[in-house]
């Protein structure tokens, strides 16, 4: 049995990350950069105006004939004498002879004249050639996230394709001969399937969209063949359930005959010390406990940094902060504890259930309260770290 620190740096260790390919800038959400970016082009591609308004020579004047007009996407460029000016529009091309833009809402228009009533500095409402990125310079660096904004700033470079890592296809292999699947009856002795719709999900959160979900009985021969099918097809298997001690428990055999190399086995935790990590090659197997919040707890603890850095984050681990903790308690276990809690600015509250069995506070929790297995007494107001989830 290994401490959770120590799990979490041998997942690290021995998650490698996926392939690079080149997709289109539109499909790139949340992938990861696999290279730097450089700009095709200067950013903006020419001098513009950041303003409706006039544009002018900057100079004692403040009186001028407007001799033209010239909206964003219009190219003209005009002579302009010092006593004249162009009426312009935000985003339209200013001509080489104008340094400054003054805006229409400081200027009194009469006829073919414009007053400028308050004088703007000069080289004002202008936007330099390459102000925001010049041709060359780097547009993000390798590793970043691909956010919303940054699809736009390479839409607005002309960039069209991007290498980025690729996703790990991911199976979820549920054992269980008691498991039924929602929407069927449910006969004496069996229980609804539900953490294989709950992984899914919590792969949906980080991006890994599509998950094929596999069903197995409780059997040593049926087990390591599903498992070998799964090796064969899918970069990460996540196993729900048979992981434990019981005479049912077949999921640790059928990995080893699988040539599956243990990484660890066990946890000093609580929920879901029965945690088995191991690889094959690349490919990486989480058999998590079958019990539903341990399932899960293990999934976002182990499971989603190993994933973040198939992905090819940088940042893996889920985020600690500190919370007060509303009301005392002690830890006599000797584990490391990640129990169901709600936080808000101040403070962190323990939920009530804490049974590795049931989903009922973990549905309205929206963080874990992180108590190593060193701490022993935790007083009222102590600062505690917490891990959020939601
Ligand atoms: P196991 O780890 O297979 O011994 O399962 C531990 C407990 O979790 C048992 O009560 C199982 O019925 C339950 N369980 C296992 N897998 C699932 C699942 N996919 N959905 C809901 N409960 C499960
Ligand atoms: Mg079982």
């Amino acid at each position: 049995m290994i401490q959770v620190d120590d799990a979490l740096s041998i997942i690290a260790e021995n998650s490698a990350k996926m392939p690079v390919k080149k997709i289109k800038v539109g499909k790139s959400l949340g992938f990861v950069l696999a290279e730097a970016i450089y700009s095709p082009i200067d950013m903006p591609p020419f001098r513009q105006s950041a303003m409706d308004g006039y544009a002018f020579v900057h100079s004692e004047l403040s009186r001028f004939s407007v001799i033209s007009s010239s909206q964003a996407g219009d190219y003209s460029n005009l002579k302009l004498e010092k006593n004249e000016a162009i009426r312009i529009f935000t985003g339209a091309y200013v001509p080489d002879d104008a340094d400054t833009v003054v805006m229409q809402e400081h200027t009194t228009v009469t006829g073919d004249k414009v007053q400028i009533d308050i004088l703007p500095d000069s080289f004002a409402n202008v936007r330099n050639k390459g102000e925001q990125i010049e041709k060359g310079q780097l547009v993000l660096e390798k590793n970043t996230i691909i956010t919303p904004a940054a699809i736009g700033f390479f839409a607005c470079l002309g960039i069209t394709q991007i290498k980025v890592y690729s996703k790990p296809k991911v199976a979820i292999l549920v054992t269980g001969n008691e498991l039924v699947r929602a929407g069927k009856k449910l006969p004496q002795g069996k229980i609804y399937e539900s953490n294989s719709v709950m992984l899914e999900a919590a792969l949906k959160e980080i991006g890994i969209k599509k998950t094929i979900v596999f069903r197995v009985k409780d059997s040593l021969k049926a087990t390591t063949k599903m498992i070998e099918s799964c090796l064969d097809q899918f970069d990460v298997v996540l196993i729900s359930g048979g992981i434990s001690v019981g005479d049912y428990d077949f999921v640790k055999e059928a990995l080893l005959q699988n040539g599956v190399e243990e990484l660890f086995y066990k946890i000093n935790q609580k929920p879901g010390k029965p945690l088995f990590f191991g690889k094959k090659e690349k490919k990486l197997v989480f058999a998590l406990p079958g019990n539903p919040a341990s399932s899960l707890t293990c999934f976002y603890v182990y499971g989603l940094p190993a994933l973040k850095k198939r992905l090819g984050f940088t940042d893996i681990h889920l985020p600690k902060m500190n919370r007060k903790i509303t009301t005392a308690f002690q830890n006599k276990t000797g584990k490391t504890l990640f129990l169901k809690g709600f936080y808000d600015d101040d403070c962190v509250t323990v939920l009530e259930s804490q049974s590795s069995a049931m989903l009922n506070t973990f549905a309205v929790a929206n963080c874990f309260v992180y108590v190593p297995y060193t701490i022993v007494n935790v007083q009222e107001k102590q600062e505690i770290k917490i891990i959020p989830f939601n």
